[in-house]
């Protein structure tokens, strides 16, 4: 029998939004490594406490915090929770996201300030939260959820696609500013991948989308997810700033 080697054995990770879709997959991809994970949640505490019930072992330490990513406090706090339950943070995954699509003619003050709150606001706040335990312990790997469509633009999602390019950019420059101190910052771009966030599409965006899909179909939250993995583990060493597309082969 051959057992199965654990990448990712005794660390200790945060991701943030973890109860549903690409989240709750990270989180379990991380957990079935061997890593200790404080996962975030925005809404439902059954669900939060279900996959702590579910994941948790003798040897794998699950936490659900219930945190709005947006908040720049908040970040802090679910840090020292980490620090206390976890004894440290090696792994960031930034991952909670929104959307709040419409046209640009229709879209509100608001609609734009809360998506770039949750998605691009949420990675500065968590980033900042964990850089000075990362530094002081010259080890980190952080893994940032962007979007293919914060590369190719999007109609009808402005907003999105703001904080999804912004994310881009955002990796870049902290994978330049925290090389020399043994952190590594990518991001993953996912393609349409089947989670609650794609369940609004109807049957004809539906087939517009795999038209654009050489693998035709979407993805699943664990296409995502073992990206993670690899990133967030010692495979991915020597690399750094990049963006890796889960996509299917949409965009190349
Ligand atoms: P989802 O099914 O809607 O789940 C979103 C998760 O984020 C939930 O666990 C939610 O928690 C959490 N969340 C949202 N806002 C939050 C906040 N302010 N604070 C803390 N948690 C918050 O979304 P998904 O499809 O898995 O997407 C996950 C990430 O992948 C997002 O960043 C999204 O933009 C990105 N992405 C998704 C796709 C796709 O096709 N699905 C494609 C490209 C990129 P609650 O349930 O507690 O609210």
């Amino acid at each position: 029998m051959t057992s199965k080697i654990l990448k990712l054995l005794n660390k200790k990770a945060i991701v943030t939004g973890g109860t549903r879709g690409i989240g709750r997959a990270i989180v379990k991809e991380l957990a079935s490594n061997g890593c200790n994970v404080v996962f975030t949640y925005f809404s439902s505490d059954t669900a939060a406490q279900e996959l702590e019930k579910e994941l948790s072992t003798d040897s794998v330490k699950v936490f659900g915090f219930k945190a709005d990513a947006s908040s720049f406090a908040s970040a802090e706090e679910t840090v020292k929770f980490a620090q206390e339950k976890l004894g440290g943070v090696d792994i960031l995954v930034n991952n909670a996201g929104i959307t709040k699509d419409t046209l640009l003619l229709r879209m509100s003050e608001a609609d734009f300030d809360a998506v770039i709150n949750s998605n691009l606001k949420s990675v500065f706040n968590y980033t900042k939260a964990v850089l000075k335990p990362m530094i002081g312990q010259r080890y980190g790997k952080i893994v940032n959820i962007s979007s293919v469509v914060g590369i190719i633009g999007n109609p009808g999602q402005a907003n999105y696609v703001a904080s999804k390019a912004g994310v881009i950019g955002f990796t870049k420059s902290n994978a330049k500013e925290l090389a020399s101190r043994n952190i590594n910052v990518n991001a993953v771009a996912p393609g349409f991948i089947s989670t609650d966030m794609t369940e609004k599409l109807n049957d004809q965006q539906r087939e517009a989308i795999l038209s654009n899909v050489p693998l035709k179909r979407l993805g699943l939250p664990e296409d995502v997810a073992k990206t993670v993995l690899f990133l967030a583990g010692p495979d991915s060493d020597y690399i750094t700033g990049q963006v890796l597309t889960v996509d299917g082969g949409m965009v190349m």
